[in-house]
């Protein structure tokens, strides 16, 4: 059984992506930070649809933390060969107001996380001599978004990591690719003003906001031997809020 792990997957589109990735016969490590109830909440929800889940708390910020996470996954499960690199936050502010703790939690959340997770697998996926690995970005790394230097930042860092990575790793089975999601309802964007989000939707063809689970179908398929000839690419889940 092939083991997967989704960073952020107690809710949102990490929460989709790991009943996707359980659906499609994979074994789901659901990492989560604070939210225990809901991460054990999908193992359950999982383990009712037939598939076989576990919980496991790790700061994905922190690399102690995820290293350990990694070992008790590789001793009690086995090697990692499928990764979503999903954890992520939101700090906006405008620049000139926005404060250095802003920036450093962002960035630490949504790209340190990505180096932290990614190397503490890449062992284990390397023996496997195959593996997918899954990063989500964001349209806004691609068009901008005013009050989110520090998440488009964290963003367009993510797209460079895995352009990289895909030609690191490609000689040894592994791909490495990215999605960017454009509007989607989940607890990120439940908070944002009426007015803002009226205006994004104004400017998405598909004329409304994306779900979730419509995120983790493309994850599936980048998760999946079908995709095996795509790497190093960035693919848009957005409605058409980028063209
Ligand atoms: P969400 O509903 O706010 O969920 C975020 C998830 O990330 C939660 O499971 C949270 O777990 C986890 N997380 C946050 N910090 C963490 C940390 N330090 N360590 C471990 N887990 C952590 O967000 P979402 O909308 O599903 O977003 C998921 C990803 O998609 C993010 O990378 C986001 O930037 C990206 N994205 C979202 C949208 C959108 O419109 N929603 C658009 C583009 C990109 P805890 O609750 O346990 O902290």
């Amino acid at each position: 059984m092939r083991i997967a792990l989704v960073t952020g997957a107690s809710r949102g589109i990490g929460k989709a992506t790991a009943i996707e990735l359980a659906s499609m016969g994979y074994f789901v490590v659901v990492n989560y930070a604070k939210s225990e109830k809901e991460a054990q909440d999908v193992v359950r929800e999982i383990e009712e649809r037939g598939g076989r889940a576990a919980a496991i708390r790790a700061d994905v910020r922190d690399r102690v933390q995820v290293e350990e996470m990694v070992k008790n996954v590789e001793s009690q499960y086995g090697n990692v060969t499928v990764l979503v690199n999903n954890a992520g936050i939101t700090r906006d502010n405008l620049l000139l107001r926005m404060k250095e703790e802003e920036w450093d939690e962002v960035i630490e959340s949504n790209l340190k996380s990505v180096y932290n997770v990614t190397k503490a697998v890449l062992k284990g996926m390397l023996k496997e001599k195959w593996g997918r690995i899954i990063n989500v970005s964001s349209v806004v790394a691609l068009i901008g978004n005013p009050g989110q230097t520090n998440y488009c930042a964290s963003k367009a860092g993510i797209i460079g990591f895995t352009k990289a990575l895909a030609k690191e790793v490609a000689s040894r089975g592994i791909t490495v690719n990215a999605v960017c999601p454009g509007y989607i309802e989940t607890d990120m964007t439940k908070d944002l003003p009426e007015n803002v989000k009226q205006k994004m939707l104004e400017n998405i063809p598909l004329g409304r906001a994306g779900k979730a689970e419509e995120v983790a179908k493309v994850i599936g398929f980048l998760s999946s031997d079908a995709s095996s000839y795509i790497t190093g690419q960035i693919i848009l889940v957005d409605g058409g809020l980028s063209l």
